[in-house]
């Protein structure tokens, strides 16, 4: 059987070179092309930032309220699930958070959702009560997250998660059955198409967490995996995103 041992001893090191790989690879890259606000093209320092300081600054913020009456507008008292709602900056159809959007969703840019997860870290902290316990991730169905090759807002909790200093949990809730693009729906179409969308993967013990998502738009994306995470016995469940969506 001492054959078998060879090609598992030698995987850790083919892992060490092919990371090493990588990384020399990024750092020829940042030498020929090197990085730049995604809005405006300025040159950056910090390589792993998507958007400058200034066009950082330049973002609105989204007021709570808003988000908030979205959720008490959803079809019956579907949005009670959510405990407080969060989101981080107001969706600008022309300005630099669609770039950074646009730059997470569609070209693999995993490392920018990291970074924008600690801004909304940044924007949330001291303001979850009761202090969640976990960061958990909207899924995306497994088809769809194979196109994408990762899920954003799976990244983005990572950036939270670091932000807050509490454990991300991707694993905690899946998305077993495959929903239609909301996109061109109504409220009520949209709240049939993910009602029971959402499935969590293991008893939740009274533990309050925080879910994140990249947008919210309606709401009842965030109020179904809510909902799940709370009929497997999590405790209050916080939701925050990235954007507000007009
Ligand atoms: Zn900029």
């Amino acid at each position: 059987m001492l054959h078998f041992a060879v090609p598992h001893a030698a995987a850790p090191v083919t892992e060490r070179l092919v990371e090493a790989g990588r990384q020399v690879g990024r750092g020829l890259l940042d030498l020929l092309y090197p990085p730049r606000c995604l809005a405006c093209r300025a040159r950056l320092s910090e390589t792993d930032a998507p958007l400058c300081a200034r066009c950082v600054g330049g973002l609105e913020r989204a007021r709570r309220e808003v988000a908030r009456r979205r959720l008490h507008a959803l079809p019956g008292s579907s949005g009670e699930a959510v405990a407080s709602v969060f989101a981080l900056w107001r969706f600008d159809p022309d300005g630099a958070l669609r770039a950074l959007q646009h730059a997470l969703k569609y070209q693999n840019r995993p490392r920018y959702g990291r970074v924008a997860g600690r801004w909304m870290g940044r924007g949330l902290a001291g303001t979850l009560s009761p202090r969640p316990e976990a960061v958990v991730p909207v899924p995306l169905h497994r088809t769809r997250r194979l196109g994408r090759g990762y899920n954003q807002s799976a990244q983005l909790a990572r950036g939270v998660a670091a932000s807050l200093d509490v454990p991300c949990r991707p694993g905690w809730l899946a998305r077993p059955r495959p929903t239609r693009s909301q996109t061109h729906l109504s409220r009520q179409a949209r709240w049939d198409n993910v009602g029971g969308a959402f499935a969590a993967s293991r008893s939740l013990g009274g533990r309050p967490l925080l879910l994140v998502d990249d947008v919210l738009t309606t709401g009842a994306t965030g109020a179904a995996a809510a909902r799940a995470l709370r009929q497997a016995g999590a405790g209050p469940v916080h939701l925050a995103t990235l954007a507000l969506a007009e």
